[in-house]
């Protein structure tokens, strides 16, 4: 076991805070990696402040991990010392389920275990993620990163690219098809960015005006305003697909309304449990075959086949890096949707404040 710095919430109504916690010593198919960087989700979020009503404590969120590998256990195959490797949001899964043997591990039927807020055998009985200066996970849940720069960048690929390219390839976003985005968060932008190098027509929905020119920037076709009703009333009934990214309850019929017949949104924003959105109209639904699915990050492959993908075409995320102390205003600015796109934790403040203690 090695001691290791990391930040933890202790209860829900506690700001993330300096914590120590132990390390397993790596197993034979386990690597060690240094961590250089990780992403802040909106998931970090809701878990810290127990808005899904399952966390763990003390919880340490974090699953948009890059960083380096100081050490791989005498069976591991693919890593060796010194690579730049990714952990996204799972370390483990069952391995034997249908899902997993389809390399859905992320649909595991025994569920798989979450780079934090996972179920664990160790004493303390909870998994915990990226807030921290290193981490050891099973080969099989590491990815290999192409990047050679940006890595800080690089790294909320793990949730917000996966959690987004997932969707967009299973409802065939491409050349001819008309894709909406719903939200510019980090979800969003990366969905925005993902789609446009997918081929497909992209139209951005936002709640914020602030957020036209990055829309565009960030290769949106269209920009529209999703309070405006007249705006709205010019796109409805023209979408293939719509990918659902916001956070908060809200009025689904406003975005299914924008679907053709047999289109489908799909939702991957997950509001706290204790307010869920109302329910859309069924009407909406059956006048066009109209579909409301859901989608979970990825599986494994999908995620190396992701990251791949976005090395060959020079995508990472928007970021502002953040001092590790500064995680609790991050959230606070996240509330407020006012992220540009992701923050990302440099930890080397992390490693530099645990020296000076
Ligand atoms: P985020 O950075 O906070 O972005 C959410 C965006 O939603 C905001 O920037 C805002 O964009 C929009 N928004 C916020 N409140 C809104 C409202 N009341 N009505 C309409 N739009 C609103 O969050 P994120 O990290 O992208 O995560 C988004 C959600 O996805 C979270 O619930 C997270 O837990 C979930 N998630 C799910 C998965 C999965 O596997 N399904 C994976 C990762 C995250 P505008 O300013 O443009 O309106
Ligand atoms: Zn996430």
């Amino acid at each position: 076991m090695t001691k290791t710095p990391a930040y933890a919430a202790q209860s829900a109504d506690m700001p993330v805070a300096p914590w120590s916690i132990e390390r397993r010593a790596p197993g034979p198919h386990d690597v060690a990696i240094d961590i250089g960087y990780c992403g802040v989700c909106h998931s970090d979020l809701h878990t810290a402040r127990n808005e899904w009503g399952n966390t763990m404590y003390p919880s340490v969120p974090g699953h948009e991990i890059v960083g380096t590998v100081t050490a791989v256990g005498k069976d591991v195959e693919g890593f060796r010392v010194g690579d730049t490797v990714g952990v996204g949001c799972m370390v483990d899964s069952c391995g034997r389920c249908d899902s997993c043997k389809a390399g859905e591990e992320n649909y595991c039927e025994n569920g798989f275990t979450g780079t934090y807020n996972g179920p664990t055998q160790q004493d303390h009985g909870n998994t915990y993620g990226g807030y921290s200066t290193h981490i050891v996970v099973d080969e099989r849940f590491v990815l290999h990163i192409k990047h050679k720069h940006d890595l800080a960048a690089v790294a909320p690929l793990l949730c917000a690219g996966i959690t987004t390219y997932s969707p967009l390839r299973h409802w065939n976003a491409g050349p001819g098809k008309k894709v909406g985005i719903v939200g510019l968060g980090g979800l969003g932008h990366m969905g925005v960015k993902l789609a446009h190098a997918m081929g497909a027509h992209v139209v951005l929905f936002t709640t914020s005006p602030d957020k036209i020119a990055d829309g565009k920037r960030l290769c949106a076709d269209e920009v529209v305003i999703s309070k405006d009703p007249a705006q709205m009333a010019k796109q409805a009934g023209s979408f293939d697909f719509v990918l659902n990214t916001v956070a908060a309850p809200h009025n689904l019929d406003a975005y299914l309304n924008l679907l053709k017949r047999d289109g489908t949104m799909c939702l991957v924003g997950a509001p706290p449990v204790e307010t869920p959105h109302p329910s859309p109209t069924v009407f909406n639904l059956i006048m066009k075959r109209r579909g409301i699915a859901g989608s979970l990050i990825g599986g494994i492959r999908e995620t190396q086949e992701m990251l791949d993908f976005c090395a060959e075409h020079g995508i990472v995320a928007d970021i502002e890096m953040i001092p590790m102390r500064d995680i609790n205003k991050a959230y606070e600015r996240m509330l407020k949707s006012d992220v540009k796109y992701r923050f990302v934790i440099d930890m080397q403040t992390l490693k530099d404040e645990a020296k000076a203690a």
